[in-house]
């Protein structure tokens, strides 16, 4: 055969060539021309280099678990995110992690419990009432204490300089 290079046209199925495209029988009539080529030769050579190049660039696969190790980790951080869950299941081992976020949690749900149970009681509650639900021995007490406070405040007024501290 005439060597391809000489013409455009056939310059084409060296390309091709070496891309291995070329229907077998022209791909053995080519490379019977291309083994006594010099010029040919070294154009297969290049080609074949330039298809390596991008054989190697091409991005790796996505490997055959990506989807399973992808979605395992998608369920590691719904487990993770689902607090209430892990709350309501106090038998299971909770990583050391997860303790404070559901202690802080469970302060803000005590925090709210007290804010409902205070607004439930009425504001101006009359003092008679309060002084009614005291039993004696706490009222008792409360007036030691007071007696206690009352001593040593002025047990420190005698002991301070200023006689008007
Ligand atoms: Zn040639």
């Amino acid at each position: 055969m005439n060597c391809p290079l000489e013409t455009r046209e056939n310059a084409a199925l060296l390309v091709s060539h070496a891309a291995r495209e070329l229907a077998p029988d022209m791909a053995v009539r080519l490379d019977r021309h291309v083994a006594q080529c010099a010029a040919c030769s070294q154009f297969i050579e290049r080609q074949q280099a330039v298809w390596e190049a991008l054989d190697r660039w091409r991005p790796e696969p996505i490997s055959p678990d990506f989807n399973r190790r992808l979605y395992a980790r998608i369920e590691e951080l719904d487990r993770q995110a689902s607090w209430w869950h892990r709350l309501t299941s106090p038998l299971r081992p909770m990583p050391a992690r997860h303790a404070m976020p559901i202690a802080a949690t469970a302060m803000l749900l005590l925090a709210a419990g007290v804010l409902m149970d205070r607004s439930r009681v009425p504001a101006a509650r009359p003092v008679q009432a309060q002084v009614e639900m005291l039993q004696p021995e706490q009222v008792e007490h409360a007036l030691d204490d007071m007696e206690t406070i009352r001593q040593f405040d002025r047990a420190m007024r005698s002991d301070s300089p200023d006689p008007k501290m």
